[in-house]
């Protein structure tokens, strides 16, 4: 891997993706454009992964990268700088993370590691559908079938899960 080459200017040059900013230490995730006025928290709640927004003005040698913080921008670049074709994502090209990649825990579980003696914390797969027939298969980690199941209503109704139902008609859970 070949060093940034200026550290100071707000974009840098790279060859490839870096796992973490060499200014700041955060994270580097991916830049997506064509998303308008959407923000971070909107377009991590709707596809359930983080990116920053690039907003609709992609310039003609775009950066591709951000760090997590926002102090720099990563412009991919051939290993002697020059422009290389870079593949910028767009938007509408954009898929959900599947809903099960990421695991919630029910109130309950913290409750229960602190009373190691009383509960025990299971993981499980909820697979819910709702009043508009989306369907979703979600990991949750809880104290009992009814402490999963509660959780998986509770995801639907306040909207963390991105469907657009708001009401389980269906749910079936399993311990994993
Ligand atoms: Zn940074």
């Amino acid at each position: 891997m070949s060093m940034p080459n200026d550290t100071r200017s707000r974009i840098i040059n790279v060859t490839r993706k870096l796992s973490k900013c060499p200014v700041c230490g955060s994270e580097v995730i991916d830049i997506v454009y064509g998303t308008g006025y959407m923000t971070e928290s909107e377009f991590l709640l709707k596809y359930r992964k983080s990116a920053i927004m690039g907003g609709n003005n992609i310039p003609r040698r775009p950066p591709i990268w951000c760090c997590t913080c926002g102090c720099k921008r990563f412009r991919k670049v051939n290993e002697d700088g020059t422009d290389t074709q870079v593949k910028v994502k767009m938007l509408k090209n954009i898929r959900k993370a599947p809903a099960s990649k990421i695991t919630w825990s029910s109130s309950m579980v913290e409750t229960a590691l602190d009373n190691r003696n009383l509960y025990t914390t299971h993981n499980y797969s909820a697979n819910v559908v709702t009043e508009l027939c989306e369907q979703e298969t979600l990991s949750l980690t809880a104290i009992n079938i009814d402490d999963a199941k509660e959780l998986a209503m509770r995801l639907v109704s306040e909207g963390f899960i991105g469907l657009k139902g708001r009401t389980c008609v269906k749910i079936k859970i399993k311990e994993d």
